[in-house]
């Protein structure tokens, strides 16, 4: 082919399965080069405002870290973040627990004494709060059991018989 450079030695099937290699590693690095970009800027953001603690309010008012209803002889609400429990309750008694993180994500849990549902959440898909009610007939039918997840704030609740 005039014109075009050749490595010396090198047939010609060989060059372009080389170049064609070359391509997709080149295609390989420009997409791992865009997912880490997506990956930073949005860790970046979750993280620019962090440094403050999670602020748990049980009804309302700040909870102060004591063992509600210790007994444990019914149901129970567990609520974690990142998949540390922040809180278990019992699932009989009515409550609001409100998950304020220092980023601003802020997830509302409302016990009502025979459910338990995302009753506000400030994220982006609302996910949390069109999964609908867990109570102690549908969460084996669920699909997500006795799930409650808020993927983008890391929050999930969980009725556990
Ligand atoms: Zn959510």
């Amino acid at each position: 082919m005039p014109g075009r450079r050749r490595a010396p030695g090198r047939s010609p099937t060989e060059d372009e399965g080389v170049s064609k290699g070359f391509r997709r590693g080149l295609l390989c690095l420009a997409l791992a080069v865009c997912l880490a970009l997506a990956v930073c800027l949005t860790l970046a953001g979750c993280q620019a405002k962090r440094g403050d603690e999670v602020v748990v309010l049980l009804d309302g008012k700040a909870w102060d870290g004591a063992e509600v209803s210790p007994e444990k002889d019914g149901p129970r609400v567990i609520v974690t973040l990142d998949g540390a429990e922040l809180i278990d309750l019992p699932f009989s008694e009515p409550r609001t627990v409100t998950v304020r993180q220092p980023d601003g994500a802020e997830n509302a849990v409302a016990i009502t004494g025979d459910a338990v549902y995302m009753a506000h959440a400030n994220c982006e898909n609302q996910d949390c709060v069109n999964m609908g009610q867990v109570t102690l007939g549908n969460l084996e039918l669920r699909v997500m059991g006795g799930f409650i997840v808020c993927l983008p704030h890391r929050v999930s609740v969980e009725v556990r018989e």
